[in-house]
């Protein structure tokens, strides 16, 4: 019994005072910030405040200076520990010489996972993906189709972590619909958590649990949506938003 709560209580992220500079830029600064099991956390921020940083560096893809990282309760420098996730990058461009089955075949069997055809179809149909697009080359593929299979790749993996690297990038607004409606199907099953970037504060105010605002490096604010219209005192997430930033801007100005 003991042992079961404590496997419930160890967070699915637990970052610590990371650092992380490229050559003399710091862009992480003593960054901390964990996510709860079942949790959907969004992650918003200016381009260039650290949000594609923090992902590579929790998956071990460029190293931390300083801190610690734990998936699942295990230190993200083992290899073992990003076994519970399925990583969607920013961007992402699948290997434009295969056809979309043989790259989700191909992810099925990295995975040691049987590749099911009636739950990729569930899937295409999910996001949005024509079925018949499946046996064709990527490189026909348009930039929302490429999307659209990155997040199928994702999800053929039943992860309990998804780290999506800006999920809506390149979808039409059917697909964000579909996208959302089927994040929303996560959520209520209750098995995944998610942690995403986006600059889509609607989405974030849709489907997320809490949401961290990474300004210059540091976390500016961590809460629920609405504690940050309460703490901004605005009912418009956008608003609360900006005043969350330009309140770094005004610190900053007058400390000078
Ligand atoms: P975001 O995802 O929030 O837009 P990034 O994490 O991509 O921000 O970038 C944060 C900062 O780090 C930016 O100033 C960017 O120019 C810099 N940066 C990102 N990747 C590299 C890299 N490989 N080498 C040098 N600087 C980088």
């Amino acid at each position: 019994m003991e042992s079961c709560n404590e496997y419930k209580s160890v967070a699915m992220l637990n970052v610590q005072q990371v650092d992380k500079a490229y050559k003399q830029q710091a862009v992480l600064k003593q960054l901390s910030l964990t996510v709860q099991r079942g949790e959907f956390f969004g992650l918003v921020g200016v381009n260039g405040a650290g949000k594609t940083t923090l992902l590579k560096t929790l998956l071990d893809f460029c190293a931390a200076d300083a801190g610690q990282i734990e998936i699942n309760g295990q230190s993200h420098l083992q290899a073992q520990a990003r076994q519970d996730l399925a990583f969607l990058p920013e961007q992402f461009m699948p290997p434009w010489f295969l056809s979309g089955e043989a790259f989700l075949r191909q992810i099925c069997q990295l995975r040691d996972l049987p590749y099911q055809v009636a739950q990729v179809h569930e899937l295409c149909q999910a996001l949005d993906l024509p079925v018949t697009a499946l046996p064709k080359l990527i490189r026909h593929y348009s930039k929302g189709m490429a999307q659209k299979l990155g997040l199928i790749g994702c999800f053929i993996q039943q992860r309990p972590l998804l780290v999506l690297d800006e999920p809506m990038s390149g979808l039409d607004p059917k697909a964000r619909a579909y996208l959302k409606q089927y994040l929303r199907q996560l959520k209520q099953a209750g098995h995944t958590t998610v942690f995403f970037s986006t600059h889509l504060l609607a989405d974030v105010e849709a489907l997320c649990d809490r949401m961290g605002i990474l300004h210059q490096g540091q976390m500016r604010f961590v809460g629920t949506p609405s504690e940050c219209c309460q703490q901004y005192e605005t009912d418009d997430l956008e608003q609360a938003y900006l005043r969350c930033i330009e309140a770094v801007f005004t610190a900053e100005t007058t400390s000078t």
